[in-house]
C-alpha cells in the first residue's frame, strides 16, 4: 500500500524533548529507536517491556501531542520491545538518538511555533480527568471537525476566543471525551486550575453544602476555577435552585474570563424547564455540535481502537460492525470490546461468521437505560389496542398519531436517544418531527392533566415490561 515516512517529525520531537527535559531526563528515557512509519503511525522500539510500560505511561501523550503539533495530523506511537545487539543496527533504520538531531535541523514544518510550550517538568494526570481522554485518542470526522478544531483552540487558548463553550449531541458521540481533551491538553500546557464535574454531581455537591451549611465553601470552589467543564447540563432540567447557583457562578467566570464549557444531549433551545437568564448564558458564545461517524469515520475508530488494544481482528471483521453499528461511537466501542473478549476467552480468531453471531444483539435495536425504544413502542401500542406495526409506521390517522407522540414523548423523557435517533426507530421519520410530537403532548398535557396519569401508567408498564 502507501509508504509513509514520518521520521523528520520524530527527529524534530527527540530535538524538542532534548531541549525541554534535564539531560538526565532525556538521557534515562529517550533511548528509543525510529524503526518505521504506518498510514498515521511510528514505531519505535525501546529495550525492554518494563521500559516500554514506563515511556508510555510518562511520555506517549506527550510525544503524540509533539508530533501532531509538528505535522498537523494525528501521528500515532508504537513501542516495540527489541533487545538490541551489535549487529542489528545496520541498514536504514539507524536509531535515531544516535545521529543527534543536526543544529538548527532547518526543514522541520511546524506551523504553530509559538503553541510549542516548553514543559519543564511533566505533570501527573489531573485528578478529575480521565487520561485517555485526549484529543491524540480523539479521531476527527467530518462529523465532529469542527467541534475538535473549536476545542483544540480553547485548550490552547482558554477564557478567550470561545467562551463559554457548549458541546452537543447525541449520547455516546464522544461530547465528554472531548470536554476532557481540552482540559487535559490545557492542564499539561498551562498547569491551570481545572474542574470537570457531571451536572448531576453539581447538584447533588450543590443540595449537600446546603445541608451541611457550607454553601460559601461550595461558591468558592467553583468560582476559583480557571476552566470549569460540566458535562450532560440536560440534567439541570426543573433544578431550580441548582440553575441559579449556576447562574451566578457563570457569571463570576465570565466577567473573570475563566473558560466554560458545557456538555448537552440537545441543542439549548430544546432544553425544557429552564430559566431563561441560564438558557440565554448558555447560548452565549460558541455551540457546537457532534453528529453520528459516517461508515468511514466509524471504520477508522474501530481500526484505532483494535489496534490501541494490540489485538488483531481481520478488517472485513471491523467493516462488518462498523455498517451495522452507525448510531454512536461508544456502541461501536461496546461490540469491539465484545469482540476482542471472545478472541481473548476461545484464543481463537475473529470470523465474519463469529462476529455475526456474537453482535446479534448489539446489531438490533440499540439498548439505553435497559429500556428499548421496541419496549416503549410494544407497551404503548398495546395500551391503545394498537399494532406495534401500526405505531411506528406511515399512518397518520388520529388513532394512531396520538398514541405515537405519546410514545415519542416517553421515550424523550426516558433514554437517552436525541431526537434524531428516534424519528429514525419510529418509521424513518425527521427529528422535528419527533420534536413536533414532543411539543403537542406537552400542550395536551397542560390542558388535560389525567394525561399525566396515563402516563405514568405507561411508565410502569413499561418499566416492568421485562421483568
Ligand atoms: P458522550 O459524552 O457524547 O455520551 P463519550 O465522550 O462518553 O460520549 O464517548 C463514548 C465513547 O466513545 C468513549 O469511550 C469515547 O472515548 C469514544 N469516542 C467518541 N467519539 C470518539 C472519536 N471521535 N474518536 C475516538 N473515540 C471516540
Ligand atoms: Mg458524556
Amino acid at each position: 500500500m502507501g509508504t509513509w515516512d514520518y521520521s523528520i517529525f520524530w527527529k524534530e520531537t527527540l530535538n524538542q524533548f532534548k531541549n525541554e527535559l534535564s539531560e538526565q531526563e532525556f538521557t534515562m528515557w529517550f533511548n528509543m529507536d525510529y524503526e518505521t512509519s504506518g498510514e498515521s503511525s511510528i514505531i519505535l522500539s525501546v529495550p525492554s517491556g518494563f521500559y516500554r510500560d514506563q515511556v508510555k505511561q510518562r511520555y506517549q501523550a506527550r510525544i503524540e501531542t509533539k508530533l501532531f503539533e509538528l505535522s498537523g495530523q494525528h501521528i500515532f506511537v508504537d513501542f516495540e520491545v527489541k533487545t538490541r545487539k551489535k549487529e542489528e543496527s545496520q541498514g536504514q533504520n539507524e536509531p535515531a538518538r544516535k545521529e543527534s538531531p543536526e543544529a538548527g535541523n532547518p526543514k522541520v514544518l511546524n506551523p504553530n511555533p509559538q503553541h510549542v510550550e516548553v514543559h519543564a517538568k511533566e505533570r501527573e494526570p489531573h485528578s478529575l480527568l480521565r487520561k485517555d481522554y485526549t484529543f491524540n485518542n480523539f479521531i476527527i470526522g467530518e462529523n465532529n471537525s469542527f467541534a475538535a478544531n473549536a476545542a483544540i483552540a480553547i485548550a490552547k487558548n482558554p477564557g478567550t476566543a470561545y467562551n463559554p463553550c457548549l458541546i452537543y449531541g447525541g449520547v455516546g458521540l464522544g461530547k465528554t471525551h472531548l470536554m476532557q481533551a481540552i482540559g487535559n491538553m490545557a492542564w499539561q500546557e498551562k498547569g491551570i486550575k481545572i474542574i470537570y464535574i457531571t451536572a448531576e454531581n453539581f447538584t447533588n455537591e450543590f443540595v449537600e453544602s446546603i445541608k451541611n451549611g457550607k454553601t460559601q465553601d461550595f461558591k468558592n470552589k467553583y468560582r476559583n476555577s480557571d476552566m470549569l467543564l460540566i458535562d450532560d447540563i440536560h440534567f439541570l432540567q426543573k433544578k431550580i435552585e441548582t440553575q441559579e447557583e449556576l447562574f451566578h457562578t457563570f457569571n463570576a467566570l465570565y466577567d473573570a474570563n475563566k473558560q466554560i464549557i458545557f456538555t448537552c444531549d440537545r441543542p439549548v433551545s430544546e432544553l425544557k424547564n429552564l430559566s431563561e437568564r441560564l438558557r440565554s448564558r448558555f447560548e452565549r458564545g460558541l455551540n457546537v455540535d457532534l453528529q453520528p461517524p459516517s461508515y468511514e469515520t466509524r471504520c477508522a475508530i474501530l481500526a484505532k481502537k483494535t489496534e490501541a488494544r494490540g489485538i488483531n481482528i481481520p478488517p472485513e471483521v471491523l467493516n462488518l460492525v462498523a455498517k451495522n453499528i452507525s448510531s454512536n461511537v461508544r456502541d461501536l466501542e461496546a461490540s469491539l470490546t465484545k469482540l476482542i473478549a471472545y478472541a481473548e476467552l476461545t484464543k481463537r480468531p475473529v470470523t465474519l461468521e463469529i462476529a455475526q453471531q456474537q453482535l446479534r444483539d448489539s446489531f438490533g435495536a440499540p439498548k439505553q437505560n435497559n429500556v428499548t425504544i421496541e419496549t416503549i413502542q410494544k407497551v404503548v401500542a398495546e395500551y391503545f389496542s394498537l399494532s406495534y406495526t401500526d405505531l411506528k409506521g406511515k399512518k397518520r390517522t388520529k388513532a394512531v398519531s396520538f398514541p405515537r407522540q405519546l410514545a415519542m414523548y416517553i421515550a424523550r423523557e426516558i433514554t437517552e436517544y436525541s431526537t434524531t435517533e428516534l424519528g429514525m426507530e419510529f418509521g424513518g421519520r425527521d427529528h422535528t418531527t419527533v420534536m413536533h410530537g414532543c411539543q403537542k403532548i406537552e400542550e395536551r398535557l397542560k390542558a388535560e392533566p389525567s394525561l399525566e396519569t396515563t402516563i405514568q401508567k405507561l411508565n410502569k408498564l413499561i418499566k416492568d415490561y421485562n421483568s
